[in-house]
């Protein structure tokens, strides 16, 4: 894979990108297709889908299921990693915390991020709030540090800076009850409220105390968007989009639920296919770059 340009990657593997892979291959295009966690937790979640054609009375986990492995019998490259930033030029650079890679075209179907954010969340970023450990946790070497969870990844990335940090406070968000941690790691049942500083952050506000740390590691499914690809234009919260799927960003396209309601199957589905093709019809229009 080293040196590879994809033609298209998507970000994001719940229907909306798997439908973009699937046709992506079908047309013979390189795709590189990125989920960090299972293919779309939120759906699999679901006790019964009875609305999406074709196949009735199905679970959201039966769904996807049908739906990874269709796109997996056309071999994209699947890359189970989250992606952290994403820099247009010639070729879009991807960062993850386990490398980078170059597309061509990239296709946005991140899904919404389900939590409102933390008042103080924008205000911070850069300056204390982090959305990765392995990418920042050396800043904190000796440091407070509170970790803000949605997944049980956040477990994970709480240990890693256990042995980093001076003290971390875990805050889990999530129902199922936090794995055992170091003795350095307190876990937290306080809801967190805000984030509070002057030019970096100082301090997590919850709703019984607060506490003084020198970041705030936040871990969603889905992180805001606008965060991981700088200058992306938004309506309302959401991606603003063309009717061809395009965003302001030329070679840059959206799909599903991280474009508006209605957050449906079928119609991230449906972006998905559209937003796959407008990628393609863009690529034609751009030479090929020399591989390194
Ligand atoms: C409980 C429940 C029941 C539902 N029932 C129905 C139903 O019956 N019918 C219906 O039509 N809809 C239903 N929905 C809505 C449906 O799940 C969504 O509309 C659909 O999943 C949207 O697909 P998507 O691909 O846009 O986003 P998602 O399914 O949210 O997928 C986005 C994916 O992107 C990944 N991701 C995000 N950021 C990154 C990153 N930076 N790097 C790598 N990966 C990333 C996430 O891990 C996720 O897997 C339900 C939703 C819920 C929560």
């Amino acid at each position: 894979m080293a040196g590879q340009v994809f033609d298209i990657v998507i970000v994001g593997g719940g229907p909306a990108g798997l439908s973009a892979a699937l046709t992506g291959r079908i047309r013979n295009k390189t795709v590189a297709i990125f989920e960090h966690m299972e293919f779309s937790p939120k759906l699999q979640k679901a006790h019964l889908v009875d609305n999406y054609p074709g196949l009735p009375q199905v679970t959201g986990k039966g769904l996807m299921q049908q739906m990874v492995a269709h796109c997996q019998a056309h071999e994209p490259t699947i890359i189970k990693e989250k992606v952290l930033n994403i820099f247009p030029g010639e070729v879009f650079t991807l960062l993850t915390p386990g490398g980078t890679y170059e597309a061509r075209s990239v296709i946005l179907a991140t899904g919404v991020v389900s939590t409102l954010l933390f008042d103080g969340e924008k205000d911070f970023l850069g300056r204390g709030v982090s959305y990765c450990a392995t990418c920042d946790g050396m800043f904190y070497k000796d440091k407070n540090v509170a970790v803000i969870s949605y997944t049980t990844e956040g477990e994970h990335e709480a240990a890693y800076l256990g042995e980093l940090c001076r003290k971390v406070y875990y805050l889990p968000q999530y129902k199922k009850q936090a794995a055992p941690m170091r003795d350095n790691v307190q876990v937290l049942t306080a809801k967190p409220c805000a984030i509070r500083g002057d030019s970096q952050v100082e301090k997590l506000v919850t709703d019984e105390a607060e506490v003084k740390v020198d970041g705030v590691f936040i871990i969603r499914q889905s992180d805001p968007v606008e965060n991981v690809l700088a200058g992306l234009e938004l309506e309302s919260e959401v991606i603003k989009i063309k009717r061809n799927m395009s965003t302001n960003i030329p070679g840059v396209f959206a799909a599903g639920d991280c474009t508006g309601k209605p957050w449906q199957i079928a119609k991230a589905v449906g972006e998905g296919l559209v937003a796959v093709l407008s990628a393609i019809e863009y690529l034609e229009t751009k030479p090929k770059p020399v591989e390194k």
